[in-house]
C-alpha cells in the first residue's frame, strides 16, 4: 500500500534562512495553515546581519503591519524614515502637501533590533518549527524535482522532506546553487564602508543621502540614538581609501556638503564594509523550489531596497502558494504565478540599479528629474514614492512627470 502524500513529507515547506525574508515567509505561511520548518545555520536566536544600513523603505510597512511588528518596532525606538537628499541642484526634501495625506514611511532600525524581533515572531507562530544551527548542505531530488533538504545540525546530518523548499538564504543562496537555478551577475563599480555613531546630530533630525555623482554617502538616525553613517565611493578610490581606512572614512564625511559633525561624535562600532557587491538576479522558482529576498534578487545596497523586498517577496510567495503548499492546489501553477509577479514588480527596478551601479554621473533623464525635484515639492513627493518602491520605474518616469519636470526647470531658468 502506498503512503498518503502528506505522510511522505515531514513539513509542507522547508525554508533555508531565518533572517528577514525567511522569518516573514514562515510566519505568513503558517498563519495560512502551512506546516513550516525554518532552518537557520546560525545557532544564536539573536543573530543579525551586520553588513546593512537598515533603512526599511515604505513598501515594507504593510508587511511589518501584517506581521504585527509595528507597535514593537515603535516601542523599540525605530525611527520613521523621513529623508533629505543632496544633489548638485540643492536638497530634495519630500514633505507632505499642505492639507494632504502624510507621506508613507518605513523605519530606520538596527538589524540587532529587527532580526531577533522578526525571528521570534516566526518562532512563536503555531505551525513554525524554528531549527537553529541547521545549515542546508544539499537538496533531496526525485524525478527532477526538489522534495526536501539535507542539513548539518548539532545532532549530525539530517534529511527533511517537504513539498516546497524555499531559499531565503541570502545573496549566495545555497538552495539556488544546489537547485542549479540560473543566476545573472552585474558588476558594481562602487565599494562601501559603514559605522555606527552616537551624538551625531543631523539637520531636522532626519536621514541624509548625498548624491555626489558618482560617489554616495548616507547618515540615518536609528533606534537608541544611534546613527549609521555610510560612504559609497567609486572603486577607483579603493586602494588609497584602504591605505588609511579610518582617516579616509572620516575625511570623506567631513568633506560632505553640510557635513554632520563627525569629529565630535562617538563611534560605537568598527568601520566595516564590502569591496565587491555585484548585483544578482535569479529565476525565482525551480521545480519544488522558490527563492525570496536576496536569494532571488540582490540589488545595489546604495538604494536601501533589499530589506523591503525581502519582506514583500515573502508576502507575495505566501499569498501565491499557501493553499497549494498544504496539498490542496496545483503547486507548480502557484509557483509560476509567484515567479511572474516577482519579475513584473522588480525587474524594472533592478534594470535601473544595474545601470546606476556603473559609478557614473547622472544621465540626462536623472539630471532632469533630480534637478526638478530639488525645485518642486510635488516632484519631490513623486521621487519619494519611487525611492520608497511604492511605484515602479514606468510610473516614476512617465511622460506627464517628465513634461512637468521640464516645465519646472524652464520656469526656474526664467526666474
Ligand atoms: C552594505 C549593505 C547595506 C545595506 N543597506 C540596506 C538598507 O539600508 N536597506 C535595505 O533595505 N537593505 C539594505 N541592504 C540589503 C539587505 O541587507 C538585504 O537585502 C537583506 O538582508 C536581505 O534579507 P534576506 O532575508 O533575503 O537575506 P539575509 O538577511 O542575507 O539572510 C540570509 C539568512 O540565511 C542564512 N543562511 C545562509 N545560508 C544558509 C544555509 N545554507 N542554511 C541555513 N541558513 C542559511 C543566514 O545565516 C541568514 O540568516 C544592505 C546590504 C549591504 C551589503
Amino acid at each position: 500500500m502506498t503512503k498518503p502524500e502528506s505522510a511522505v513529507y515531514d513539513y509542507d515547506v522547508v525554508i533555508s534562512g531565518a533572517s528577514l525574508a525567511g522569518s516573514a515567509a514562515a510566519t505568513l505561511l503558517a498563519r495560512r495553515g502551512v506546516r513550516v520548518a525554518l532552518l537557520e545555520r546560525r545557532s544564536d536566536p539573536a543573530a543579525y546581519k551586520v553588513l546593512c544600513t537598515h533603512s526599511l523603505t515604505a513598501n515594507a510597512y504593510p508587511v511589518l503591519e501584517e506581521l504585527g511588528l509595528v507597535p514593537e518596532l515603535e516601542k523599540a525606538g525605530a525611527v520613521r524614515n523621513e529623508a533629505r537628499w543632496h544633489t548638485r541642484w540643492g536638497w530634495i526634501h519630500p514633505k507632505a502637501a499642505p492639507a494632504g495625506p502624510a507621506l508613507p514611511y518605513g523605519y530606520n532600525v538596527r538589524r540587532s533590533t529587527l532580526d531577533p524581533l522578526i525571528r521570534s515572531r516566526a518562532a512563536e507562530t503555531p505551525g513554525v518549527d524554528l531549527l537553529l544551527g541547521h545549515q542546508v548542505t544539499g537538496l533531496i531530488r526525485e524525478a527532477g524535482r526538489t522534495v526536501g533538504v539535507r542539513a548539518s545540525t548539532p545532532q549530525g546530518e539530517r534529511e527533511i522532506r517537504a513539498r516546497l523548499v524555499v531559499g531565503a538564504d541570502g545573496k549566495d543562496s545555497a538552495v539556488a546553487k544546489f537547485a542549479d537555478v540560473p543566476s545573472q551577475e552585474y558588476e558594481n563599480t562602487r565599494f562601501g564602508y559603514l559605522a555606527h555613531f552616537r551624538d551625531l546630530p543631523l539637520r531636522d533630525g532626519i536621514a541624509h543621502t548625498w548624491f555626489l555623482e558618482p560617489d554616495m554617502a548616507y547618515a540615518f538616525p536609528n533606534d537608541d540614538g544611534v546613527t549609521v553613517v555610510a560612504v559609497v565611493p567609486d572603486k577607483k578610490w579603493l586602494p588609497a581609501f584602504r591605505a588609511d581606512l579610518e582617516g579616509s572614512f572620516l575625511s570623506f564625511v567631513r568633506d560632505l556638503p553640510e557635513a554632520p559633525p563627525i569629529d565630535s561624535a562617538e563611534r560605537v562600532t568598527k568601520i566595516i564594509g564590502m569591496v565587491d557587491h555585484p548585483l544578482r538576479s535569479r529565476r525565482p522558482t525551480a521545480p519544488g523550489v522558490a527563492l525570496i529576498g536576496d536569494a532571488a534578487l540582490t540589488s545595489d545596497p546604495l538604494w536601501g531596497v533589499g530589506c523591503g523586498w525581502a519582506l514583500e517577496s515573502a508576502k507575495w510567495l505566501a499569498e501565491a502558494i499557501a493553499p497549494a503548499a498544504t496539498g490542496t492546489g496545483d503547486l507548480d501553477r502557484s509557483l509560476a504565478a509567484y515567479a511572474r509577479g516577482h519579475r513584473r514588480r522588480l525587474t524594472g527596478h533592478q534594470k535601473l540599479a544595474i545601470d546606476f551601479a556603473k559609478a557614473r554621473p547622472f544621465n540626462p533623464v536623472e539630471r532632469l528629474i533630480f534637478s526638478a525635484a530639488a525645485r518642486d515639492e510635488s516632484l519631490a513627493r513623486h521621487m519619494h514614492l519611487f525611492a520608497s518602491r511604492l511605484i515602479g520605474p514606468l510610473r516614476f518616469l512617465n511622460p506627464v512627470v517628465m513634461a512637468k519636470a521640464w516645465v519646472v526647470n524652464l520656469r526656474h531658468r526664467g526666474a
